[in-house]
């Protein structure tokens, strides 16, 4: 009898939650029109593909007030806007000094999509192509990370594996090389090269446009390796957003249109495909051109709602402390 229920209530968690792995893919400086551009040229395939089958927008913001990448990604794994009161106040764009963390100095911890998953039992990654990107695994680590308080006692390091390799052909294969032989139920995959290649040669040039057919064969190497591995094939979901896009040399201005509008797709296990803005009415709204503050009723989706959305995907609740999609009502 009680082995029939613990089967049940299984069972039903399974289909709440939908997806058993969630894999947060970000595409640093890949603006919108950029994207669409390539896609509607036949040169994005793979990711064609993906957003024709993914719920998405690619009218999605990048945080209100600063438009560079580890602010960003600190509000994608938090979901937290990056200043203010409940902001993660993490601003600096560089590499973190020797043993610093995102955490303030009074002893608390900024809670993350690492933390929720780790402390509730699952695996966690980050595959990452800037070496700024160590403030994450120094702030999940097994001195930085917070105490876990849920359930069984996972530990304090909530980053169990953190991988840098520059080159995003590399960081795929990486990737793709330790999910399906060690698969982390969260996995968050960070590409640069569209971003390097924007600062050095302008973002709509050849140069830039190159790299987005890079990081298209990338992404379509991922899809891929969902589709056929035995374990993660239909049990994966896969989100698939930028923290700024660009223009010419920078992308520093937040106020300018081609840096804050980003796209934002999630795809795979237990998602319907559909416009994201029509399927959350109630709670999201499309801001056409603008750049609405989080005062702004009802928000736009956000590049900082993957962190509870992929939490949302895993069926676990939402990261403490954060703000965006906090109530996990965004709907997919
Ligand atoms: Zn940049």
């Amino acid at each position: 009898m009680r082995t029939t229920i613990l089967f049940c209530l299984s069972l039903l968690a399974g289909t709440l939650s939908g997806a058993d792995f969630v894999i947060t893919i970000s595409c640093d400086g890949m603006g919108s029109s950029y994207m669409q551009s390539m896609m509607d040229a036949g040169k994005m395939p793979n990711l064609q593909k993906f957003a024709s089958e993914a719920a998405g927008t690619t009218n999605a913001r990048a945080d209100y007030d600063i438009t560079v990448t580890l602010p960003n990604h600190v509000s994608m794994v938090t979901s937290r806007p990056i200043l203010g009161k409940q902001g993660h106040n993490w601003k600096s764009n560089t590499d973190p000094k020797k043993g610093q963390t995102l955490h303030p100095a009074n002893g608390i911890t900024v809670s993350s999509v690492f933390d929720v998953a780790h402390d509730n039992g699952k695996r966690t990654g980050m595959w990452a192509t800037k070496s700024k990107f160590s403030l994450f695994k120094v702030s999940y680590d097994a001195e930085h990370g917070a105490p876990d308080t849920t359930g069984p006692d996972n530990g304090r390091t909530k980053l169990d594996q953190f991988v840098y390799e520059t080159a995003s052909s590399n960081v795929t294969a990486r990737f793709i090389s330790d999910m399906t032989s060690h698969p982390c139920n969260y996995a968050f995959v960070h590409f640069g090269e569209a971003d390097g290649v924007g600062h050095e040669s302008g973002w709509g040039s050849d140069a830039y446009f190159n790299a987005l057919m890079n990081l298209d064969a990338c992404i379509g190497r991922i899809m891929n390796m969902v589709k056929t591995d035995p374990l993660l094939k239909n049990k994966t979901a896969v989100i698939v957003t930028a923290d700024h896009g660009g223009e010419l040399k920078q992308h520093a201005h937040p106020n300018n249109p081609l840096n804050y509008t980003i796209p934002f797709f999630v795809w795979g296990a237990g998602v319907t495909k559909g416009d994201l803005y029509r399927m959350n009415k109630a709670t999201r709204s499309c801001p056409g051109y603008s750049r609405p503050g989080y005062a702004a009723k009802p928000q736009p989706i956000r590049n900082s709602d993957a962190g509870n959305l992929a939490l949302s995907l895993l069926g676990l609740g939402p990261i403490p402390g954060s703000v965006v999609n906090a109530k996990q009502d965004l709907r997919y």
